[in-house]
């Protein structure tokens, strides 16, 4: 079993602090992502995970053992990292078998072993290449293998998709999750990446500025964001963030009015949020929460995505493929108060 658990781990660099007091155990096989913006302290989470980077303070266990002063080799993690890392003048076969070598491991086992991982990350037919032979994808998953060989506790993924072109990157990133089912190694994943985040993990930590803003499964940081920031991050188009006042269950901004929402003495400044997908374009003469001109149309393929102004602010809706409007024309939207989340406007937090 190969648990990681970070107790209270803070990351100081002088005086700014890159890791907050962060809090989590990652369980035996679990799958999860550091999700976050530029800067937000993911890579040095991993580091210090790695041994890499010493933390300030609190305490870092890996199955059950404190790994706080332990050299990284000693941590029994592997680390896939975005730049690969391969050695040029090593054919794939011997950038796989590399940590083998390093670990002095019985040399009998070695062939055996790099050949079930390159085969798991199919480069069987490529091991006689050098890695300017081969192309991005190609290197990428020979760093995976590198780290598979070693058969490790843990491993440490950071942004390994990031240097693939898009087509390449979703094909990959169903690759690592199809490893993942076949290998149930505890994975420790960071990305910028929402899709990639909501995607592969069993429960992603949503970060920012060194400060944790949510843990959970993808759905659980979907259907119920813990403040503005998570709400503002997660989903394409991300949720649909409103300025305004709630009175008595009535939620009032520029041409937007939603009734029905809980009364229950909230009434003052609030956000309003709501998912591009959650409202629709009203039917005839039903009543509709916002009336407005239409600011821009975007075709998607499966999709219209029509967006409006409400006062300040632009929102957007999810219409029919077949939906046709042109800028400027009147529309009439339905926002029912059961899909609405509300937020405190002053501290962000879900209410
Ligand atoms: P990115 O997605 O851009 O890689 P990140 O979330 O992984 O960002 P980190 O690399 O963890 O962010 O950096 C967190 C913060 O710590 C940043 O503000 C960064 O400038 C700072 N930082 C990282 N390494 C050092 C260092 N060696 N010295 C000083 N500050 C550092």
């Amino acid at each position: 079993m190969a648990e990681v658990q970070l107790r209270n781990v803070t990351k100081h660099w002088g005086g700014f602090t890159a890791v907050d007091d962060l809090s989590l155990t990652i369980a035996d096989h679990e799958f999860l992502v550091l999700l976050g913006p530029s800067g937000c302290g993911k890579t040095t989470t991993m580091r210090m995970i790695a041994g890499l980077s010493d933390v300030s303070g609190g305490e870092i266990r890996i199955d059950g053992r404190k790994v706080n002063a332990l050299e990284p080799k000693d941590r029994d993690v592997a680390m896939v990292f975005q730049n690969y890392g391969l050695y040029p003048n090593l054919n794939v076969y011997e950038n796989i078998r590399f940590p083998l070598k390093v670990r002095k491991i019985d040399a009998s086992t070695h062939r055996e072993r790099v050949l079930k991982a390159a085969e798991l990350v199919e480069l069987q037919d490529l091991l006689e290449r050098r890695p300017r032979e081969l192309s991005g994808g190609q290197r990428q998953r020979v760093a995976l293998a590198r780290a598979i060989v070693r058969e490790p506790n843990v491993f440490l993924m950071d942004e390994p998709l990031s240097n693939l072109d898009a087509k390449l990157r979703v094909s990959t990133r169903a690759q690592i999750k199809n490893l993942q089912h076949e290998l149930s190694v505890t994975t420790v994943y960071v990305t910028h990446d929402q899709i990639e985040a909501m995607t592969l993990a069993d429960r992603v930590v949503v970060m920012n500025r060194g400060v944790v803003q949510q843990i959970g499964t993808p759905m659980e940081i979907y259907d119920r964001p813990s403040n503005t920031f998570v709400a503002g991050f997660i989903g394409s188009p991300a949720m649909n963030l409103i300025e305004g006042s709630l009175a008595g269950g009535v939620f009032k901004a520029g041409d937007m009015r939603v009734s029905g929402l809980p009364d229950d003495g909230r009434d003052g400044d609030v956000v309003l949020g709501f998912r591009a997908e959650d409202a629709f374009v009203a039917d005839g003469e039903e009543p509709a929460e916002l009336e407005a001109a239409i600011y821009s149309v975007e075709l998607q393929g499966d999709a219209t995505m029509v967006t409006m102004r409400v006062g300040g602010e632009l929102c957007s809706i999810k219409a029919a493929k077949s939906f046709e409007a042109r800028i400027g024309d009147p529309l009439r939207v339905r926002i029912p108060s059961g899909i609405c989340h509300r937020f405190d406007k002053k501290t962000g937090a879900r209410l």
